[in-house]
């Protein structure tokens, strides 16, 4: 409960900032083409997709990053560009799935929203574009981050595995004098 207030408050500021981008081309666009009602209404749509998208992506980062490493593991910061969350002290495998979780969250319910209203499909698609694109691993992206940590993962197992046989090594040589 505190996790969903705390996520409908981390909203508020990226969500105002969508809506004045999304409303503010939708109303130029509009009075370009002597239409307001068409722009206006895809506006709409594209902040009720865009905000739930996002409260839906953050939401599983958040949720699974407790989830794994309990509720002080992972915490949301909020600014007018966005919402983010940041969970530095977690397990590299939990870190990779706690990354992916999130575009995939966010491009399922753009694409529900889409299949249980009458939001265009369009704005549905685009949204959940810009969710999955957020798993192409550059920069400081989803993917970026799961990447990271699998290989990070993977490092710490191999590191454990050499530590495994080398003191299975040792025991086998005392074990043979
Ligand atoms: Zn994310």
């Amino acid at each position: 409960m505190t996790t969903a207030l705390e996520l409908l408050r981390g909203c508020l500021k990226p969500g105002l900032t969508m809506a004045a981008l999304l409303f503010g081309t939708a109303t130029l666009a509009g009075w370009a083409a002597a239409d307001l009602a068409t722009p206006l209404a895809a506006a709409g749509w594209g902040v009720l997709v865009g905000v739930t998208g996002l409260l839906a992506h953050e939401g599983a980062h958040l949720w699974l990053a407790r989830r794994l490493g309990g509720p002080d593991a992972a915490r949301l910061r909020t600014s007018w560009r966005g919402l983010s969350v940041e969970a530095p002290g977690l397990h590299p495998q939990h870190s990779a799935a706690v990354a992916l979780v999130g575009p995939l969250a966010g491009a399922a319910v753009s694409v529900g929203i889409a299949a249980l209203t009458p939001a265009p499909v369009w704005i549905a698609t685009a949204f959940a574009g810009v969710h999955l694109l957020n798993l192409v691993p550059v920069r400081r992206t989803d993917g970026a981050v799961a990447l990271h940590a699998g290989c990070a993962g993977l490092v710490r197992r191999w590191d454990l595995e050499r530590a495994q046989l080398e003191t299975a090594q040792k025991e086998g040589a005392t074990g043979g004098q």
